[in-house]
């Protein structure tokens, strides 16, 4: 018989999270309607978490784990050996074996590869040489992505020229191993996010729509348009990585729309800036799901309520009082210090009726400092 790892009903429900950024603040905001209580694990005190549950310092693991037995994570880089310094009684969701894959993006390629997911074409980069070989196999432009260790669309670079290989190798040379991709000409992005019980049951949200700006998340709009024909194949690679993967928890895999189909990107262990939106526009929210699934409770629903934009709040806060006074916007503001190309918060709109949505992100653009994206 299935024997979910969960909490007993007479100890106090506790999760340990890796990481106290804002995830880890959404994740912990769900989890108290539920009576599960959060601490967390970060190098940084002032966190936007801090303000849900205690933050220990990673000298400080003793602590942070004290009688729970349960943990997950906001980050995904957390570095393996945390893990595994973690007693054995404890249980980590997701698995460390999941981890492990999305840490890496030549791993994460080659599992793409073995469950026939189709991704752009890619080449190990691991010295000026393979570089070179890269540029002759796979064309130019080509993006040369460190392995490890990148987000919001750092450690990237775009080889647009012959000219720029010398370069390329000399920026991110020596930063690990390297992969270098042939450039998709995509015509949009999307992303599915999905999440798995630890009895093997699976929900999915709707896909979003995923615009960016300088590497960064701009704004989703959900749901996707024009995706009847690609929900039900996002759905069925989503579902063979989760079950590849025994993976237990949310987990969200970005997509390139191509004339040719869906290639997909890159894959999150966690859940994703892209599904926000879930919070207002979703019978259960990513992060609700999310803390059901690592703690052993059943699955909430996962169905759409209305169409809605989540906007992100990059770099500088609008006044808080002019994003209150739009109709049927939601303000989610991380406390964070402003600095350029930070997420420092993100906005929802959802109003009650969807054709309203376009004359709302128009009242929304002047209203916040670095919109360009949404011009
Ligand atoms: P990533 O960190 O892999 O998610 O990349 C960040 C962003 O860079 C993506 O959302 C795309 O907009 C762009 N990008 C990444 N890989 C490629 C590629 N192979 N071809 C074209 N654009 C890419």
């Amino acid at each position: 018989m299935f024997n979910p790892v969960s909490c007993t009903a007479m100890a106090p429900l506790q999760l340990g999270i890796f990481g106290a950024g804002q995830l880890g603040r959404m994740l912990a905001q769900a989890a108290l309607p539920l009576g599960i209580r959060c601490v967390f694990l970060d190098a940084v005190n002032q966190s936007p978490a801090a303000a849900l549950g205690p933050v220990f310092s990673p000298d400080d693991m003793h602590a942070f784990v004290g009688q729970r037995r349960l943990f997950t994570l906001e980050f995904e880089n957390i570095p393996l050996s945390s893990i595994d310094a973690l007693p054995e009684a404890a249980t980590i969701f997701p698995p460390r074996a999941a981890l492990a894959i999305t840490q890496n993006r030549l791993l994460e390629k080659s599992t793409f590869d073995a469950l026939n997911i189709p991704v752009a074409p890619y080449r190990a980069v691991h010295c000026l040489t393979d570089l070179q070989n890269a540029a002759d196999q796979l064309g130019l432009p080509m993006v040369l992505k460190t392995a490890t260790g990148g987000y919001d669309g750092k450690g990237q670079y775009v080889v647009k020229t012959a000219h720029d290989i010398a370069r390329a190798w000399e920026t991110l040379g020596t930063h690990g191993p390297l992969i270098a991709e042939g450039f998709i000409h995509f015509e949009r992005e999307v992303s599915v996010i999905a999440v798995r019980a630890q009895t093997g049951d699976i929900r999915y949200w709707e896909l979003a729509q995923n615009h960016h700006h300088q590497g960064i998340l701009s704004h989703s709009v959900v749901p996707a348009p024009n995706i009847e024909t690609l929900t039900p194949i996002a759905q069925q690679y989503m579902q063979q990585l989760l079950e590849h993967l025994n993976y237990v928890g949310v987990l969200t895999l970005e997509l390139f729309v191509t004339p040719e189909g869906l290639l997909a990107n890159e894959m999150a262990p966690r859940v994703h800036n892209s599904g926000h939106w879930t919070i207002e526009g979703a019978v259960c929210s990513q992060f609700e799901n999310h803390i059901r699934a690592v703690m052993g409770l059943p699955l909430g629903e996962t169905d759409l309520i209305k169409p809605c934009v989540m906007v992100n709040i990059i770099g500088q806060y609008p006044k808080r009082e002019d994003i209150l006074a739009l109709p049927a916007a939601h303000l989610h503001d991380y406390e964070k210090e402003e600095r350029p190309g930070r997420k420092l918060g993100h906005i929802t709109l959802m109003p009650p009726k969807s054709e309203e949505l376009p004359a709302l992100i128009k009242q929304l653009i002047p209203l916040l400092p670095d919109a360009l994206a949404l011009k």
